[in-house]
């Protein structure tokens, strides 16, 4: 019997227990799903190997994305670029650190990814660096712009971005001016807490924004199914892809136990499988 489980503080009304033991179940894997919140005062080295000692495979969430990394024994290119892991794996006693964040984002955005010529990232936390890193590898649009309450940390993020692809134009910008650049945008993601429960009446963007025709808005939130965004996109845009963060949830877990598993896993038929109305709160 594998064990596997989550990390992070708080984890009150974490969705991955349901996720994880239904493609347990689906997959024949024979493994166990447990929650541990810890305080990130009391997180340190012997907390993190204590902890962990009897798990084979961890996810890892708010708020010990970037921390985690000083505990890990081998961290991959990607993990390096982005400073944050959400997933890790014990092999041989050592622990080794992935992000599958980016696999999660992408999932949805397959059949658009060629027609994506300007983005907008709104954000400058953990899932903003996997979505912005996501977007140099293989979206790849000529610009892309990106916007936090602190442009300072949007800078920072900009100075890294440029070595992962010198080719895109990367500008920064402050959160309160974003409505400014909608209408040349193919992608805006809101990749903030900002709308998520319980402050589900706020948004990034102003009541009665207006989008190119066909644009993509891809809130990483999943609680609620449907923010303030994706309501007021699609009221003021009827043409717009409105994309909410449960495909990204279900794909970044799918992934994490092909990585724990070493199977081969369907993002597709474990979407299906799952009765999403289970995972509201
Ligand atoms: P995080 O590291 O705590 O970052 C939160 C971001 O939101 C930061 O940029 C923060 O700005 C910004 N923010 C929060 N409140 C704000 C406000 N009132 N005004 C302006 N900016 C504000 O968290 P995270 O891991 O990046 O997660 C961000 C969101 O993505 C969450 O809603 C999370 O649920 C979602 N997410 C979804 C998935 C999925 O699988 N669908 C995966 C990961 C994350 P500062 O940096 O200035 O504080």
């Amino acid at each position: 019997m594998k064990k596997f489980g989550l990390i992070g503080f708080p984890l009150g009304h974490s969705f991955s227990p349901r996720i994880h033991n239904k493609i347990y179940e689906m997959n024949n894997i024979e493994a166990s799903y447990s929650m541990l919140e810890i305080d990130p005062a009391r997180m340190q080295r012997n907390t993190f190997e204590e902890l962990t000692k009897d798990f084979d495979g961890l996810n890892i969430t708010i708020p010990f994305k970037s921390e985690i990394l000083q505990y890990l024994n081998v961290i991959n290119d990607e993990v390096q670029q982005i400073g944050a892991a959400n997933c890790i794996k014990k092999v041989q006693n050592k622990w080794s650190g992935f992000n599958t964040d980016i696999y999660g984002f992408l999932y949805p955005l397959s059949r658009y990814i060629g027609n994506i010529k300007s983005c907008l990232v709104v954000g400058t936390g953990g899932a903003a660096k996997a979505v912005i890193y996501a977007i140099l590898k293989h979206v790849k649009p000529k610009q892309l712009i990106i916007a936090g309450r602190m442009q300072e940390k949007a800078d920072i993020i900009k100075n890294t971005s440029k070595k992962i692809n010198e080719s895109i134009e990367i500008i920064t910008d402050n959160i309160n001016a974003v409505n400014n650049n909608l209408l040349s945008m193919d992608m805006v993601v809101n990749a903030t807490s900002i709308g998520m429960y319980p402050n589900i009446n706020e948004s990034i963007l102003h009541e009665r924004f207006k989008l190119k025709e066909g644009a993509i808005v891809y809130d990483l939130i999943y609680n609620p199914m449907e923010t303030r965004l994706l309501q007021q996109a699609k009221l003021n845009n009827p043409g717009c892809v409105a994309i909410n963060g449960l495909e990204m949830l279900i794909a970044q877990a799918v992934k994490a136990v092909e990585l724990w598993t070493e199977k081969t896993i369907s993002v597709k038929t474990t979407i299906e499988a799952l009765d999403i109305s289970v995972l509201k709160v």
